[in-house]
């Protein structure tokens, strides 16, 4: 397959990589034609406020809501996530997203005190270390969502911070930057693999 990487603003580069070691094509994508050549799409994190804004100005943002209204798979990481959000919680006035999964995602969720922490999850019920760095997460689903990983805050208090509708995969944290692939070939082999022809 080939996947592109939305390469304006973030950690595209690490993206990428995982994209060539699962054994796919890896392509950077800042351009409307570049868009048109990829079977799938990575967000990837970094400051989505700027990757929104970058992508106005390169005139690729329309073009991504359309691909991902026609179905195209897109796999969002933290920044990435907050991009696929249909609605969203602090963020900068008028945020713009791309949209696509029927949530409500809350921008720096874990506060200034951890702006970066590692933890233990289950991913799709398999144990996974995920590394999080000022990530969101996920306030509250539709009913097509399907969660894929929660953190524990306590007192029985549980969020989302990997979800899936469709065609469209996110995740609170940051898989491309732990060498661990399972998340990008979840992404290819079950989200990416029922909806490429
Ligand atoms: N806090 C960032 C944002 O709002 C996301 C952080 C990240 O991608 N590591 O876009």
């Amino acid at each position: 397959m080939k996947i592109g990487v939305l390469a304006l603003q973030g950690d595209f580069r690490e993206h990428i990589e995982a994209v060539k070691a699962s054994g796919h094509a890896g392509l950077s994508v800042r351009r409307p034609e570049e868009l048109e050549e990829v079977d799938a799409l990575i967000l990837p994190g970094g400051e989505s406020t700027a990757i929104a804004l970058l992508a106005q100005t390169f005139q690729i943002f329309q073009p991504i809501r359309d691909r991902i209204a026609s179905g195209m798979p897109v796999y969002g990481s933290c920044a990435g996530m907050i991009l696929l959000a249909d609605r969203i919680i602090y963020g900068v006035q008028d945020q713009a997203t791309f949209g696509g999964i029927d949530m409500t995602v809350r921008r720096n969720a874990f506060g200034r005190q951890v702006d970066s922490f590692e933890s233990d999850l289950k991913f799709n019920g398999e144990p996974l270390r995920a590394v999080f760095i000022r990530a969101p997460w996920v306030e509250e689903v539709g009913e097509k969502v399907v969660v894929l990983s929660e953190v524990d805050l306590g007192d029985g208090v549980r969020r989302p911070v990997a979800v899936r509708q469709g065609s469209l995969l996110a995740t609170s944290f940051h898989p491309e930057l732990t060498g661990d692939l399972r998340v990008h070939r979840y992404f290819f082999d079950q989200v990416c693999a029922g909806a490429i022809k």
